[in-house]
């Protein structure tokens, strides 16, 4: 016999957006029911960890070599951000009739957003943006959800903060458990249950077999690639195109004596809205080897002795996520152009803070760190975030009909406190 529960909401799904959705709810005394397909990780903040948690132990790739990221765990792809708080597509869901300002206010309230103290900046994080502001770029401190005081300024926020100095969607599934939600790890979501154009519950796999649990309202909070794929085994069959990923691609010198190793990722940004964002950056070891390859190998680009700096653009929501998983997601012409103007101007950033103009690489691998589009609104769900099955609801990065090209975790958690205050009425 399928083990069955029951529940008044079911979430699938517990990073930023299933996480606030369910402290949200439980806080106004609903039902719910939270599952996620990973663990709850307790190792964090070295490269093996992080590569145990990224789907498939690796990292996804689109058919034409994007790497697309995301994470299965508890807290979703939040546990390896860079604790970047940005808002962003604030005035595309206002033009839909999604007012967000309170809800925003709330979450940078919750999350401390503020830039973060110099002690935390490397000083060739410094150089490069007191560069970008020497060449009439007008670059700004980034806030951060990063507590400062807590930071051992490792550089391994993208592994997982194992000092817990960075918040992530963990947090939020903590106050929701406290507050009566029932969380279920290990378990996947497979598609939602249905009758008479209405949702019923959901069908999961767990450790112990199939599970299915039976509930007046589902929402689904997977990330951009694996709602849709639950959403078309659910018959909602035009889910998964629209893809969008805010692709980026790292560009490094070598200096003679100034490092960015020492220092949070990312303290501050370049912006030229709708095009490109530019960051101080730098890969963890492993990666920079990768990356860099023979010339790392042969001494030449020693990591203590480079800069780097990531471009990373608002891209075409013209990809695919199909049934059967495989990703489809190419670079237009139109984004190779926003690529090529963001990468010349980090080269003229990274020569002026000092790098060899004779030792800038670009590298080539083009990574994918916020997928989503894939259940757009106006698209699959309306402008309530439920799809055209009555009280199934879609709220994550998949929902955002275009790429905002900026990081989206604020914006998600705003969100999802929109839905929660809706959902808690009905
Ligand atoms: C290296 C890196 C750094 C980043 N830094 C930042 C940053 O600084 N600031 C920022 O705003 N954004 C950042 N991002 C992006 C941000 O982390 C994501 O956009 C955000 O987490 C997306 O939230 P989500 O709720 O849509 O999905 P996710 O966070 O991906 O959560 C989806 C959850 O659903 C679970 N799930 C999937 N399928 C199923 C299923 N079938 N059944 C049950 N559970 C399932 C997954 O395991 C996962 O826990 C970064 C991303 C990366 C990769």
């Amino acid at each position: 016999m399928i083990k069955t529960l029951e529940t008044e909401i079911v979430i699938v799904g517990s990073g930023p957006a299933g996480a606030t959705l369910a402290k949200e709810l439980s806080k106004r005394r609903k039902k719910v029911v939270l599952i996620e397909r990973g663990r709850r990780e307790i190792k964090l903040g070295r490269m093996k960890d992080g590569l145990r948690f990224y789907e498939k132990h690796t990292f996804q790739k689109s058919k034409e070599g994007t790497v697309l990221y995301g994470t299965n765990m508890v807290g979703g792809t939040s546990v390896v951000a860079s604790g970047n708080a940005l808002r962003c597509s604030q005035k595309e869901l206002l033009d839909l009739g999604i007012e967000l300002e309170n809800d925003f206010l709330e979450a940078e309230r919750e999350l401390k957003a503020a830039p973060l103290p110099d002690k935390c900046i490397s000083e060739g994080a410094r150089k490069i943006l007191e560069s970008a502001q020497a060449l009439g770029l007008q670059p700004k401190r980034i806030p951060k959800f990063i507590n400062p005081e807590k930071c051992k300024i490792c550089g391994y926020c993208v592994m997982g903060c194992r000092y817990n100095a960075k918040w992530s969607a963990m947090n939020y599934v903590d106050e929701a458990v406290k507050d009566g939600a029932a969380l279920i790890t290990q378990t996947k979501a497979i598609k939602v249950l249905t009758a008479g154009g209405k949702a019923q519950g959901i069908e999961a796999a767990g450790p112990d077999g199939p599970i299915k649990i039976m509930s007046d309202i589902v929402i689904i909070s997977a990330g951009g690639i694996q709602t849709p794929i639950i959403l078309q085994k659910s018959g909602i069959i035009n889910a998964g195109k629209r893809l969008f990923c805010d692709p980026w691609m790292t560009t490094y010198g070598i200096t003679k004596n100034l490092n960015q190793v020492k220092g949070v990722n990312a303290p501050g940004y370049v912006l030229k809205p709708q095009r490109f964002i530019l960051f101080p950056v730098i890969d963890p070891p492993v990666q920079f080897l990768l990356y860099t390859g023979r010339r790392s190998l042969f001494g030449r680009f020693p990591r203590q002795k480079a800069l780097g700096m990531m471009t990373k653009i608002a891209d075409e929501p013209v990809g695919k996520v199909h049934l059967n998983g495989c990703i489809e997601k190419p670079i237009t012409s139109k984004d190779k152009e926003k690529f090529k103007e963001g990468n010349r101007l980090v080269k003229e950033i990274l020569i002026k803070a000092g790098a060899d103009p004779k030792s800038i690489l670009t590298i080539k691998q083009i990574r994918g760190p916020h997928p989503g589009g894939t259940a757009a609104i106006g698209e699959v769900v309306n402008n309530n975030l439920e799809t055209a099955v009555k009280n199934l609801f879609v709220c994550d990065n998949s929902v955002l009909p275009e790429a905002p090209g900026l990081p989206p975790i604020l914006t998600i958690i705003a969100l999802s406190k929109w839905l929660s205050k809706k959902i808690a009425s009905i």
